[in-house]
């Protein structure tokens, strides 16, 4: 394997399409090096109460299953149409995935990539040139505080988006007072029919947001109002419609399905423990102290009539943003709209609206970015796009290990 050998690999996020990269480029003669900055599946089990929409077969691949098998017999995994909760999805695939003897030597976990540069190379040196390659990529990692280098010939970021929340105010900024209250607002996807029952127990909550995490909070907390009474959701989006879920025709992912159906009767009934309003923006966020609340003001419909709320908690569902500062002194051509490597970005556009399951690979060259030897795959490689699949970032490994070895490669 001539054009493999000496090639180390350095992998940032130890999530499903990092680890799967980790496994094939331990499999195909790569000196491969992950760069975890949590734990295993970090992004996953933090919302590892959540149900994925895809069953278990799509989540996986017949490589890395066989792979845990070989060496682990007695492992049983769930049935391929089973939809299992991230947190299963870990102890299932990712934790055993990691564990396996090729991989575990390989996987540092809480190492956080904080930069990659090149060495004796500056972002404007060589403009697009395929000798950038020569020098070494540089990674500046931190593991308890401690701040080293690691070097690598290839990168590749796995690094997702679950970490960079968007914010809540109009046009895409913070909302005024946001900044400040930006720690006791609830970004992600909260437990709150497990750990996080207590705090949200009898409170009004603020949801923001019009897609699947916001149905999936605003559903949770109605459920946990048929035993907590007291449990009010007040919930805005930004869109027009009342029914503000998008279902997709003759969905073949029926959670999904279940989810919006639920969450859209939720938002038009009137006898329940939710209010909502569509067409709203927030205008601003005021904390009230430490566990007294917030003030929040929107504003409403086409006129923007403003309205004020007093409430307990908020959960800002309003999406993901990829965090670019890690590749900022590479050459990588970034979509002026979703964020993702340009390419993609563009491929992707091609269809516009397309449900994620329309979405397939688009091929390796979508994938090139004009750093040689540097690619982002995964959620991350969407951008702000919310359409990623796992299955998708499957076949972009094997499509990034295609170009490095000059070869296609199976997964
Ligand atoms: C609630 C939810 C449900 C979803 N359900 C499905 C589903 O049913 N089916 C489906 O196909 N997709 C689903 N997705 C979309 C997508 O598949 C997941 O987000 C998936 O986790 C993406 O995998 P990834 O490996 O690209 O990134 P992530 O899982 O986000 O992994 C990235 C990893 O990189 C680490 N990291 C980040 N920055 C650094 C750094 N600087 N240094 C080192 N490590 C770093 C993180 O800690 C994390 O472990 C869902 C997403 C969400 C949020």
């Amino acid at each position: 394997m001539p054009r493999t050998e000496a090639r180390r690999l350095a992998i940032i996020g130890a999530g499903p399409i990092g680890l799967e990269a980790a496994l094939l480029g331990v499999q195909l003669g790569f000196e491969v090096r992950i760069f975890e900055r949590g734990r295993i599946g970090e992004h996953v089990q933090r919302w590892g109460h959540v149900r994925l929409f895809s069953p278990f077969g799509m989540n996986t691949t017949a490589g890395g299953r066989a792979a845990i098998k070989a060496e682990l017999p007695g492992h049983t995994f769930p049935s391929d149409d089973e939809c299992i909760t991230g947190r299963q999805h870990v102890a299932a695939y990712l934790e055993p995935l990691s564990r396996l003897k090729v991989l575990k030597d390989c996987v540092r976990t809480e190492n956080q990539v904080l930069y990659v540069g090149r060495q004796r190379l500056l972002k404007d040196d060589l403009a697009g040139d395929p000798k950038r390659a020569n020098a070494p990529f540089r990674l500046l990692v931190r593991e308890k505080g401690k701040e080293r280098f690691e070097e690598a010939d290839v990168v590749l970021d796995c690094s997702g988006t679950y970490g960079q929340h968007r914010w809540l105010g109009d046009g895409g900024i913070p909302a005024a007072g946001e900044l400040a209250a930006e720690n006791a607002i609830c970004y992600g996807l909260e437990d709150i029919l497990g750990e996080r029952r207590n705090y949200f127990a009898g409170k009004t909550t603020l949801v923001i947001g019009s897609g699947f995490s916001a149905a999936t909070s605003v559903v949770n907390l109605a459920e946990l109002a048929s035993s907590a009474q007291e449990t009010w959701v007040v919930w805005l989006a930004r869109t027009a419609s009342t029914q503000p879920i998008k279902r997709t025709p003759n969905d073949p992912l029926r959670e999904r399905d279940r989810l919006a159906v639920r969450a859209n009767t939720l938002a038009t009934r009137t006898d329940g423990n939710v209010e909502f309003h569509a067409q709203a923006v927030i205008g601003s966020v005021e904390s009230l102290g430490q566990d007294k609340g917030f003030k929040v003001t929107a504003l409403l419909g086409k006129s923007s009539q403003p309205r004020t709320w007093e409430v307990d908690r908020i959960i800002a569902n309003v999406g993901y943003s990829p965090d670019g500062s890690l590749y900022r002194e590479l050459q990588v051509h970034e979509s002026y709209t979703t964020l993702g490597p340009m390419r993609l970005a563009t491929a992707l556009a091609e269809q516009p609206g397309a449900d994620c399951l329309q979405h397939g690979s688009r091929g390796a060259d979508a994938l090139r970015t004009p750093e040689p030897n540097f690619f982002i795959l995964g959620s991350k490689s969407y951008g702000r796009n919310p359409h990623f699949l796992l299955r998708v970032g499957f076949e972009q490994v094997r499509e990034a290990f295609g170009l490095l070895t000059g070869k296609p490669v199976k997964g």
